[in-house]
This record gives C-alpha cells, sequence and structure tokens, in this order.
C-alpha cells in the first residue's frame, strides 16, 4: 500500500474513532488520549520538528550556495515574495466576498459571556527588523524561522562567493542535507500512526460541540479555502507553472494530510520540501529557499479565516463595514497571515490585529476559538500547497536561466 493511503487512512480511522468515543464513552477516550492517542502524536510531531532547525539551515545555505550569485537569488526572491503577495491578497478576496454572500454570522448567538484576552502582536517595524538575528545560535535553540533564514542566506551567499576556497564546508552542508533528507524519509514511515494519533486526540476532544452553531461560518471558510486551492493555485501551475493541476495536487497530497494532521507549516515543512523535490520535480535551490520562506510568512489559509472572521464578527456585532475598511481587512489580513508563525492556533492570535485595526471587539474571537482546531487543519494544508504552488512557478520561471540544470548537476 502506498504511504499517501496508509496516512489517509490513519486520518481517517483517528477521526471516526475519536468522535466515537467522544459519544459513546468519554471515560475510555480520556484515558485512551493520555496513553496512546496523544503520546503516538507527539512522538511524531516531535520526530518531525526534530529536523526542522537543521533541514531550514543546511537546504537554505545550499541552495543560496547552488544559486551562485546574488542577483539570481534577487531574482528569484522578488517573484516568490510578489507570488506571495498576489496570492495572499486573492486568498483574503475570495473569502470577504463568500462571507458576505453567506452571511455567517446573521445568526442568534449570544456574545454576552465571551471574553478573549489578546496577545500582543509585534508591530511590523519589529517583525522586520528582528529579522535579522543578533545570535544565530540562540535564533537556532529558539526555532526562530525568519532568523535562522536570514542567517542562513548570509552563510549560502559567502559560500557562493568563496567558492574554491570553502569547498570542504559546502561538503559538509551538502552531506548534512542527504542526511536530514534520509530522515524524512525514516520519518515518514511513521506518519500514519502520527495522524492517527494526533486526529483521535483532536477530535475526541473536542467533538462537534459549537460546530452546529458555527456551522455557516465553517463552511464559508472551507469553501473560500477549496476555492482558493482549485482555481487561484489550479491556475498559477497550469497557466504560470506548465503543470497539469491534477498532478500537482496529487503529487503533492502527502504532504497536504501531513499538515492537516499537525497543523502545523513548520512542522510540516521537511515533508512540503521532500514531496515539492521528489513529486512535483521542483530543483532543490528553489525548494530550499521558497518553500522554508513560505512555511514562514505565506499563510493564504490563514488570511482566509482572518477575512471570514472579521466580516462574520462584524455581522455578529451588528457593525457595517465601510469600503475603506474592507480595504483596511485586506491590507492588515495580510500583515497578519506574514507574522503568522506556522504554528497551530497562531493564525487566530493574528487576527486581534486585524479586528483591532477596524475597531472590531477582540472578545469575538472567543466565538470562533472552540471550532478553530478543525479549522486550523484545513487551513494549514493550504498554507503549504501556496508554498509548493510558488515553487513550481518559480522553477518553469527559471528554467530559462538554467536553474534547472543547475539543480540536476548538484543532484
Ligand atoms: N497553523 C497555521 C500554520 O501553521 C497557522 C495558523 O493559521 O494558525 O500554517
Amino acid at each position: 500500500m502506498k504511504l499517501t493511503t496508509k496516512i489517509f487512512i490513519g486520518l481517517i480511522l483517528g477521526a471516526v474513532v475519536g468522535l466515537t468515543l467522544h459519544f459513546a464513552a468519554p471515560d475510555v477516550f480520556t484515558t485512551l488520549d493520555t496513553y496512546v492517542f496523544s503520546p503516538l502524536g507527539t512522538v511524531f510531531l516531535n520526530l518531525i520538528k526534530m529536523l526542522v532547525v537543521p533541514i531550514v539551515f543546511f537546504s537554505i545555505t545550499l541552495g543560496t550556495a547552488s544559486l551562485g550569485d546574488p542577483k539570481k537569488l534577487g531574482r528569484i526572491g522578488g517573484k516568490t515574495i510578489a507570488f506571495f503577495l498576489a496570492t495572499t491578497t486573492i486568498a483574503i478576496s475570495i473569502a470577504i466576498s463568500l462571507a458576505y454572500i453567506f452571511q455567517p454570522g446573521n445568526i442568534d448567538i449570544d456574545t454576552q459571556g465571551a471574553e478573549y484576552e489578546s496577545q500582543k502582536a509585534p508591530t511590523v517595524v519589529e517583525t522586520f527588523t528582528n529579522i535579522i538575528p543578533t545570535n544565530p545560535i540562540q535564533a537556532m535553540t529558539e526555532g526562530n524561522m525568519l532568523q535562522i533564514i536570514a542567517f542562513s542566506i548570509f552563510i549560502g551567499l559567502a559560500l557562493a562567493i568563496l567558492g574554491k576556497k570553502t569547498e570542504g564546508i559546502y561538503k559538509l552542508i551538502d552531506q548534512g542535507n542527504e542526511i536530514m533528507m534520509y530522515l524524512v524519509n525514516l520519518i515518514m514511515r511513521f506518519a500514519p500512526y502520527g495522524a492517527f494519533g494526533l486526529l483521535a486526540s483532536a477530535i475526541g476532544t473536542m467533538g462537534l460541540e459549537g460546530a452546529k452553531a458555527m456551522f455557516m461560518y465553517m463552511i464559508v471558510v472551507i469553501g473560500a479555502l477549496f476555492l482558493h486551492a482549485i482555481v487561484t493555485y489550479a491556475s498559477a501551475v497550469k497557466f504560470l507553472g506548465n503543470m497539469s493541476p491534477v498532478a500537482f495536487f496529487k503529487g503533492f497530497f502527502p504532504a497536504m494530510t501531513v499538515a492537516f494532521s499537525t497543523s502545523s507549516s513548520s512542522s510540516t515543512l521537511p515533508i512540503s520540501m521532500k514531496t515539492a523535490q521528489e513529486n512535483l520535480n521542483v530543483p532543490k535551490p528553489i525548494s530550499s529557499f521558497v518553500q522554508p520562506l513560505g512555511a514562514t510568512i505565506n499563510m493564504d489559509g490563514t488570511a482566509i479565516m482572518q477575512g471570514v472572521a472579521t466580516i462574520f464578527i462584524a455581522q455578529v456585532y451588528g457593525t457595517e463595514l465601510g469600503f475603506g475598511a474592507l480595504v483596511m481587512v485586506v491590507l492588515t489580513a495580510v500583515l497578519a497571515s506574514i507574522g503568522t508563525a506556522g504554528v497551530p492556533g497562531v493564525g487566530l492570535i493574528m487576527l486581534a490585529m486585524v479586528l483591532n485595526q477596524v475597531s472590531l471587539p477582540v472578545e469575538g474571537i472567543a466565538l470562533i476559538i472552540g471550532i478553530d482546531r478543525l479549522l486550523d487543519m484545513t487551513r494549514t494544508a493550504l498554507n503549504i500547497t501556496g508554498d509548493a504552488a510558488c515553487a513550481v512557478v518559480v522553477s518553469e520561471s527559471e528554467k530559462k536561466h538554467g536553474v534547472q540544470e543547475e539543480a540536476r548537476m548538484q543532484a
């Protein structure tokens, strides 16, 4: 049986077992969750998280070094950021439009008891200035992705420029990368069990409570996620990436299932990179550059949730948002999704920034927090698919510059 099929079965089985126990035998669920489901999920999560920092460091350094000149890096970087910004803006626009059409917030819901303590989100300026690490080792121990990316790009550039002089280190990093990719393969064999544990635990804990009242909200978010995938990404890979959308989604599906079960773009990174390189033929230097960056700053699924949630909360509280406010929502949601870390649930924290911007009550977040876990899984799957679509598009556009050839030589 193929690994993807196994993971998929793990997911379904986990959901069914979790839900059944939730209703039929909650006590049994609690015991099983403590001793079986959660540990299975945690072991899998830890296994993949273990590889994230070394993979990001090795692969970006290597990618930058093998791209060679800084001009090429700038060109690829420019295209990547342009793609990220364009698709995220489209994502929020889809989200807002659907929320206006389907009016998920036109429901009778009690907002009296809603309380939410917002955490302080970093300002945009802070996010940008913090990209340069003052201490790269600390950045690695803390897993600060943007800082690790910045440091790796510097090392990669130096390796490219110093060439022969630093051949030894280049080789070392290349071999380090090989080891990491081998370990990803190894760890993926455990994925079906991990996916089972994660799903059983999540679904069993949350059940379906709250899902009824929030049904429309959930449907609108999921509908927007789906639409963005089959319209925006499918057109991008077809027209800009010269790849059949079916081949794209089929090839990338294994990574999507892992993102779905972990709710974390950043933990899924080792698998999304491997899947894009092997199943979508994205050259290593491009995958190594685009995907880690995307897993950190490109979150279309999160932006979609934030867009729908903002309109939902405005509708629940009976606040009209004018055109200017809507433009503000689009702008801040783009920034908020950039600032969202690729870990579970952060998208909701960053939503406070969007709500504040248009003077909506932050307490509204309390209304959607109960069902956010399920949506988090779904939007994370979309988040990493956007990065892969970008990698496909950029590699197609770089073909004429010979990056493919270089990649093949390197592989
Ligand atoms: N869990 C999401 C991710 O890792 C972020 C979020 O929206 O909470 O991509």
